[in-house]
């Protein structure tokens, strides 16, 4: 070591992405290698200033520029119309099932708060449940008796004509079944539809006239965990409870410009780093793509195996969360260890469901999900 610069610095950079994996996992979820080399080289000193983004000031001239980029980068990204506002949020989408009812259940009839459901996997249940605490829930559908396999055909819905709103899970990420779009069920005539999109947002186009409300944690398709996103038509923004704590207001974090407390100002500063990464992508067409190929790819794979299966309606399989089975249950320890072993990892499902399951989220290159395939062919073979 004699250069006090840390000559190994480099090399130390070279081993870390050698020993990088394609991380499955669901959420914290795998990040643009390129993305995180930027993080660590602006770790010490952003941009001349001396300092990490972590040690700024929220309100410093540097943090806000990041801040500024970052939603311009998303509303261009997303196409996001003049009249929706973004806010960056904490609490998580967990967060949002409590904090989306305390702004909008009332917006109807104070006396009267409702809103409509629809049921298609593990986390609309549970923004139903958390629901039920501010206001009247009406399930308008679901898909339980079908153990979520489909999801229930917009006309057959049963929607009240005096909800707030009418709740979706657009990307169920532990049953693995999306919404490939957002059925019109009248919102020309004012209909709202709140999305829960934590694990598909940024994969895929969004269509503005079907949805009023978008929300989702940063942590499966975006960033670090720590920023909730919520994008929400400007009309519907004054309508809290008066219990709503006030940074969890929607209208009082849009007025402060997400700055009525103390953002998470570095997951801000990531997810912008990301959104940039799309943008050199070729945006959110671009990737969509990509990801179509690398979901056809898997589940083609999946649907001509004996050894394997997935059991989500074609119609709506999810392109992000890919839950398949085994045959022979007997053989999942070894599918995993040695997947493992490959430098494939996180590839468990979740315990509810059992299996397998990988997610493929945007950062998930389509050689993850080739080397994948790969992997189950080869361990196929052998178990034979
Ligand atoms: C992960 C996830 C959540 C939970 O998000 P938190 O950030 O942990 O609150 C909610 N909804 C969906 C669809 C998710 O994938």
């Amino acid at each position: 070591m004699n250069d006090p610069q840390n000559p190994g610095l480099a090399a130390m950079m070279q081993n870390a992405l050698a020993e990088r994996v394609y991380n499955f996992s669901p959420g914290p979820a795998t990040l643009p290698a390129e993305v995180l080399q930027q993080a660590a080289q602006e770790m010490l000193s952003w941009r001349g200033t001396g300092m990490s983004v972590m040690e700024m000031s929220h309100r410093g001239k540097e943090f806000e520029s990041i801040h500024g980029q970052a939603l311009a980068d998303l509303r261009e990204l997303l196409q996001i119309p003049k009249n929706f506002r973004i806010l960056f949020m904490q609490g998580g989408a967990i967060g949002q099932n409590a904090i989306v009812p305390l702004n909008l259940i009332n917006r109807v009839d104070p006396k009267q708060p409702k809103a409509d459901f629809v049921i298609t996997g593990t986390w609309s249940v549970k923004s139903e449940k958390e629901a039920r605490r501010y206001g009247e829930v009406n399930v308008a559908a679901t898909s339980q008796d079908q153990k979520y396999s489909r999801i229930p055909d917009a006309a057959s819905w049963n929607l009240s004509d005096d909800a707030a709103y009418v709740h979706l899970c657009t990307n169920e990420t532990i049953v693995g079944v999306e919404f490939q779009q957002i059925p019109d069920i009248g919102q020309d005539q004012g209909r709202i539809v709140v999305a829960d999109a934590s694990s598909h947002i940024l994969s895929r186009p969004i269509d503005w006239s079907r949805v009023q409300v978008v929300y989702g944690g940063a942590q499966k398709n975006i960033g670090p965990a720590g920023v909730t996103i919520v994008i929400v038509r400007e009309d519907l923004l004054g309508a809290a409870h008066p219990l709503c704590p006030s940074a969890f207001n929607w209208r009082l974090v849009d007025e402060n410009n997400s700055m009525y407390n103390t953002p998470p100002t570095y997951a801000i500063y990531v997810s912008g780093l990301v959104f940039q990464w799309l943008k050199r992508q070729g945006g959110v067409a671009a990737i969509e793509q990509r990801n179509i190929a690398k979901a056809t790819a898997l589940y083609s794979f999946l649907d001509q195996s004996d050894f394997y299966r997935n059991e989500i309606d074609p119609s709506c399989r999810s392109r992000m969360n890919v839950p398949f089975f085994l045959a022979d249950e007997s053989r999942n320890e070894a599918f995993l260890t040695q997947a493992r072993a490959n430098g494939l990892v996180q590839l468990k499902g979740h315990k509810s469901v059992g299996g397998m399951r990988a997610s493929i989220y945007n950062a998930m290159p389509l050689e993850g999900v080739t080397a994948l395939i790969e992997f189950m062919r080869e361990f196929e073979r052998t178990s034979a």
